[in-house]
């Protein structure tokens, strides 16, 4: 089996506060309610970001730092269980004073300028946790 089934449980809406780091306090966010497993979504506005792309020869991240003001377009994310705690697995569309929009996996160093968030937390009927993918080189659901 390859997927849980899950039932809504809680859902929250707020704001990020300004200059905190987005993955940082959504982590931590779902941390302090206890949030085992759900979805991330967001929009808003970054003072600067970084986001990183996975080589899959190398098995690693490297990281893609933009040193300027971009708009958050989407954030979508997950929340699981890594080492018995919360866990936001996210990706990120940004845009710049173009219009152009660009994005990918969520690294911490993206400070907010703006941002506002949905999270659904989902009940699922066993725990979502991560662990080391021998075929990827990633930390996977173990399902
Ligand atoms: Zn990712």
């Amino acid at each position: 089996m390859a997927y849980v089934k899950f039932s809504e449980g809680r859902k929250f809406i707020g704001r990020v506060p300004f200059q905190a780091d987005l993955l940082d306090y959504l982590t931590g966010f779902a941390k302090d309610h206890g949030i085992r497993a759900g979805q991330v979504m967001a929009l808003g506005a970054v003072s600067e970001a970084v986001v990183g792309f996975y080589d899959q020869h190398k098995r690693t991240y490297f990281n893609i730092p933009y040193h300027r003001h971009l708009e958050i377009l989407n954030l979508t994310g997950n929340i699981s269980l890594k080492d018995g705690k919360s866990f936001v697995h996210a990706h990120v569309t940004l845009s710049d004073e173009d219009g152009h929009a660009f994005g990918g996996h969520l690294m911490p160093g993206t400070t907010v300028f703006a941002c506002e968030f949905i999270i659904h937390e989902y009940l699922t009927e066993q725990d979502l946790n991560r662990e080391f993918d021998q075929d990827t080189g990633l930390g996977l659901w173990k399902l």
